[in-house]
C-alpha cells in the first residue's frame, strides 16, 4: 500500500501500518462476512445469489447504516490478500453469479491484488463494486 493512504477523498494521508484514519481500517484486509446473497436485486442476485464479500470498516460512518455492526463497529476478521482470492474462487465454485464487494474503496488495493491472484487461478465471474459515493 502507499503510505500515505489516498484511497478514498478523505485523503487522510496517513500511513495504515501503525496509524489510522476516518475510516479506522488497518493495513491488512478486515471482512465481515461473506454469503451467496439471494435477497440483493433481482438483476445482481440472478438465480443462484449474489457472492457477497462485506468489508469492515468505512470511510463513511453512517449511523444509519443497516450493516453498523460491520461498518461503524468494525466487526470482523483480519485476512490475508491470498485467502480473499480463496474467497472469490469458492464463490465461483458455489454457483455465484458474481463477485459482489460491499463498501470495498478502503481496501481497493488489496481487493485489486486479491483479484488478480483469483483470475490467475480461474475466476471468471463478474465484480460488482458495490460501495458508497465516496
Ligand atoms: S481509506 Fe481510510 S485512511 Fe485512507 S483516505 Fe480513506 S478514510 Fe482515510
Amino acid at each position: 500500500m502507499n503510505q500515505k493512504c489516498m484511497l478514498c477523498p478523505h485523503k487522510c494521508s496517513i500511513d495504515r501500518r501503525i496509524n489510522v484514519g476516518r475510516c479506522k481500517a488497518g493495513e491488512k484486509v478486515e471482512i465481515g462476512g461473506v454469503s451467496l446473497h439471494k435477497f440483493e436485486e433481482p438483476c445482481i442476485s440472478g438465480n443462484y445469489g449474489s457472492g457477497t464479500v462485506f468489508f469492515s470498516k468505512c470511510n463513511l460512518n453512517c449511523v444509519f447504516c443497516q450493516n453498523y455492526e460491520i461498518s461503524n463497529l468494525g466487526n470482523g476478521k483480519k485476512i490475508e490478500v491470498e485467502e480473499l482470492a480463496k474467497i472469490f474462487l469458492k464463490e465461483q465454485e458455489n454457483n455465484a453469479e458474481n463477485i459482489n464487494l460491499v463498501s470495498p474503496t478502503i481496501y481497493a488495493d488489496k481487493i485489486i491484488e486479491a483479484i488478480k491472484i483469483a483470475k490467475e487461478k480461474g475466476l471468471n465471474l463478474p465484480i460488482i463494486y458495490n460501495t458508497n459515493r465516496i
